[in-house]
């Protein structure tokens, strides 16, 4: 009758590497994503809520949404969407059919004659412990472990779980949904006999960059977790494994762990970044503070059909890179056609741009700024009286190609494009700021800093230091207010990272 499908995908806790090899297939192939709450939005494919394929359908109950959907709802839409034809993945946070309604969802779908196939998570009762260093067994702590709900409140006269046997189990209890009835439900395990000595945690967030783990013990516990402003989604652990978070626990010890760390680099370039801290434990805000706007590129291309003409080619940027190579092979060029060239980069990472287009530069400066390859320029018998054709963005210091003119070059300067503010990104950032708690902010040039400053305003900018790449960044960081906590000592990504990690 139908040839749609539905999967019930296990998204996993939280953190996105955590998702199946096949739940992410599945979503890259899907026609249609229904996801929930707990699903980490960055599992959706990037550019999906632009072009809607997939199509996408937020059911959650959490962020924000004012009349929750129900679950039949969600049942009436799975089942519509598979009807017209869709590939359909059905997206739970954790695993499908781990308190999740999964199996609801699957018999909804028998009842309807719709096919549909699961694909099992990793549920947040281990990860979460695992991630806070709690292993939920243990040769000689712990034999058993239990997931059970703390829907069932056991203060209510009527509740399915046997909490008096639990408490007599002696195994790791891991308790889903339990914020809320935690005090009840301890005080349960007390009087079914569990020692109030027993080693408890609660972890919210467990897997995520906010992740928070409050240790106590059975007895103490809900008071504590209340103290801490615990709430959901948290998993409770209650056992003696708990005890081995002392020795275990390594997510929580990473570099920048808890540091909110503000990424404004360009949107096309901010990954890079964005991953080496994230992989430090920092909870990065990416806030692209400018894009790329291309502009007249009329010169650009009447330069490259002369390129001939010219002794040097002279590229400041890995966008100044991609720009050029794009118009290169537009004019029906390659490679070849910079055979006669010198060439000089301003850094190391054009330099590797230029690399993956099959060009060694010629000429790179150890200090990655303007003026270190001045320098290195000046020393060279082949520059002057030279022609330099010279590819940059809008508004870029005029250090070099004036320094080159001096010593007698013919400089031919192509602003390729501009930098532009990123009106959403701003909003997002001004945002974070006004909640306060942002550590750092990392900047990458001094066009970043003024895109930055012109788009959340010279007050708010203030309010979060900085880290810098390199002296002109911080200099442009000062000019506009900016504390300068820390600056690379050397002009690349990784010199940025180390500032950063010395700098918290
Ligand atoms: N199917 C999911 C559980 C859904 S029930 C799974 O297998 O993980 C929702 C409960 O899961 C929350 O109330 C909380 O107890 C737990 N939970 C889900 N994600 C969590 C996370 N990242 N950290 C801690 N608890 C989480």
């Amino acid at each position: 009758m139908t040839e749609g499908k539905v999967f019930l995908v296990g998204s996993g806790p939280g953190d996105p590497g955590l998702i199946t090899v096949r739940g992410r297939q599945l979503i890259e192939s899907a026609d249609a994503v229904v996801y929930d709450a707990l699903a980490n939005s960055t599992l959706l494919p990037p550019g999906a809520r632009e072009t809607g394929r997939p199509e996408l359908y937020y059911v959650g109950k959490r962020g924000g949404a004012k009349d929750p959907v129900t679950q039949d709802e969600i049942n009436q839409l799975l089942v519509r969407l598979a009807r017209e034809g869709k590939r359909v993945v059905r997206l739970k946070g954790g695993d499908p059919f781990v308190f999740g309604r999964g199996s609801e969802e699957a018999q909804a779908m028998n009842d309807a004659s719709v096919p549909f196939e699961v694909v099992p998570g990793v549920t947040a009762g281990i990860a979460a412990a695992a991630y806070a260093g709690i292993p939920v067994t243990h040769r000689g702590l712990s034999t058993s472990v239990t997931f059970v709900t703390g829907h069932e409140d056991p203060s209510k006269p009527h509740t399915q779980t046997n909490w008096s046997a639990l408490a007599k189990a002696g195994g790791t209890i891991v308790l889903y949904m339990g914020v809320k009835t935690l005090a009840s439900i301890t005080d349960a395990l007390m009087k079914g006999g569990m020692s109030p000595e027993t080693p408890a945690a609660a972890i919210q967030w467990g897997t995520q960059p906010r992740q928070r783990t409050v240790v106590a013990t059975l007895d103490t516990i809900a008071a504590k977790a209340l103290e801490e402003n615990i709430s959901a989604p948290a998993i409770i652990v209650i056992g003696w494994s708990v005890v081995l978070r002392d020795e275990l626990s390594w997510f929580e010890k990473r570099p920048l762990f808890g540091r909110r760390i503000v990424v404004t680099r360009s949107t096309q370039q901010a990954q890079a970044l964005t991953e080496k801290l994230r992989d430090l434990g920092a909870d990065v805000i990416e806030m692209p503070a400018t894009q790329i706007a291309r502009l007249d590129l009329a010169p650009l291309r009447e330069a490259i059909t002369e390129l001939s003409r010219y002794q040097w080619l002279i590229l400041t940027s890995q966008n100044a890179v991609s720009i050029f190579w794009e118009q290169l092979l537009g004019e029906g060029r390659d490679a070849r056609a910079l055979a006669g060239l010198k060439v000089a980069a301003v850094g190391p990472a054009t330099a590797g741009t230029l690399l993956e287009h099959g060009v060694a530069v010629d000429v790179v400066p150890q200090r990655f700024v303007a003026e270190g390859l001045l320098e290195m320029m000046r020393e060279r018998d082949d520059v002057a009286s030279k022609r330099i054709l010279y590819v940059t963005g809008e508004g870029s210091r005029d250090v070099l190609p004036q320094g080159l003119r001096e010593i007698g070059a013919e400089v031919n300067v192509i602003a390729a494009y501009r930098s532009i503010a990123d009106g959403q990104g701003a909003e997002r950032l001004a945002r974070a700021i006004e909640a306060g708690k942002l550590d750092l902010a990392t900047f990458t040039s001094g066009s970043a800093v003024r895109g930055y400053v012109d788009a959340i305003g010279e007050d708010l900018a203030a309010q979060v230091p900085a880290a810098s790449i390199g002296p002109q960044t911080s200099d442009a960081l000062r000019e506009a207010g900016i504390e300068v906590k820390a600056e690379a000592k050397e002009s690349t990504l990784d010199g940025l990272v180390s500032a950063v990690v010395s700098a918290v």
